[in-house]
C-alpha cells in the first residue's frame, strides 16, 4: 500500500534491523525499543489491523512468533505479544504488526 512505512520496510525500500524474513513475513527490531528485546512481526501483505487479516496469515504469524522467541532466547523466560488496534488501542502504524517484547519482567495492567 502506498505511503505505508511497513510496506516500504517489507519491500526493503526502508532499511530495518531484521531478525527473521521469509516470503510471507518480516520480523525486525523496533526503532524505539520498550524492552531489551522488542521486535515487530509483520505480514508482507498489507492488512490495516487484526480485524482485516485472514486466519491463514494470522496462524502463520503465530508460528513465526515461536521461532523469533526462540531465536531471541526469550521463549523460556517469557515474553509479551501486543497487537495495538485502532485509536483506543494506540495503533500508530496502520499495517498489522505484532510487538514481541521480552528480556525483562513486564508490568500488568498495561497503561
Ligand atoms: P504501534 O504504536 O502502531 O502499535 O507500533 C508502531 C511501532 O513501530 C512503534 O513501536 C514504533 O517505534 C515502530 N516504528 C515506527 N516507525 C518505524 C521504523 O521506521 N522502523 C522501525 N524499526 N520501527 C518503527
Ligand atoms: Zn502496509
Amino acid at each position: 500500500m502506498e505511503n505505508c512505512i511497513f510496506c516500504k520496510i517489507a519491500a526493503g525500500e526502508i532499511p530495518s534491523n531484521k531478525v527473521y524474513e521469509d516470503e510471507k513475513v518480516l520480523a525486525f527490531r523496533d526503532i524505539d525499543p520498550q524492552a531489551p528485546e522488542h521486535v515487530l512481526l509483520i505480514p508482507k501483505q498489507h492488512f490495516d489491523n487484526i480485524l482485516e487479516v485472514d486466519g491463514e496469515t494470522f496462524a502463520y504469524m503465530q508460528g513465526i512468533v515461536k521461532r523469533v522467541a526462540n531465536e531471541l532466547g526469550i521463549a523460556e523466560t517469557g515474553f509479551r505479544v501486543v497487537i495495538n488496534t485502532g485509536k483506543d488501542g494506540m495503533q500508530s502504524v496502520n499495517h498489522l504488526h505484532m510487538h514481541i517484547l521480552g528480556g525483562r519482567s513486564m508490568q500488568w495492567p498495561p497503561g
